[in-house]
């Protein structure tokens, strides 16, 4: 399903500021539900402004006992985008301050509010998945080695001894 909002319904809204309720699916998230989000668009000249809040209820695996469980998500978003290409030297996407970014739109006059809520859930997933303080992960694991899953490979390397 697409979620498009264009440059002209957004200057043609009252105060050039639009009201976006999202409320669908995501592909490629597995949530519990829809994913919610009421966004505020607003044209600030050149630049247009999406802020607001997403929520919803994903399931994730534990990275401990590779469970699965609920993940309560709750985030705010504030978004810039560039109407017109930014300078070379800003580059297709620059920080403006913590954590905001500058989106050049590149003279499309759309924003897909689908994929910036694709990519938003994406960034604000916890970099650590874990079930619970009451995880049942076996005692005998140690962090470090689950959390690294690409030492893998060198479990199943035999370090031969040098020959004589
Ligand atoms: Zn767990």
């Amino acid at each position: 399903m697409k979620h498009i909002v264009t440059i002209d319904e957004i200057e043609n809204s009252d105060n050039k500021t639009l009201n976006y309720t999202f409320d669908d699916m995501i592909e490629g998230i597995d949530s519990e539900g829809t994913i919610t989000s009421k966004l505020e668009i607003k044209s600030l000249g050149e630049f247009i402004e999406v802020s607001g809040n997403v929520k919803g209820i994903l399931n994730l695996e534990c990275d401990l006992c590779l469970n699965k469980f609920k993940y309560n998500l709750e985030f705010d978003i504030d978004e810039m985008f560039a109407k017109y290409a930014l300078q070379d030297e800003y580059g297709k996407e620059t920080e403006l301050k913590d954590g905001q970014f500058m989106t050049d739109l590149n003279g499309t006059n759309e924003i897909d509010i689908y994929d910036l809520l694709y990519q938003s859930v994406i960034l604000n997933l916890p970099n650590r998945k874990v079930c619970g303080i009451n995880c049942n992960r076996d005692n005998f694991f140690v962090e470090e080695e689950i959390s690294d899953s690409r030492m893998d490979v060198f479990k199943n390397i035999q370090i031969q001894p040098k020959s004589k």
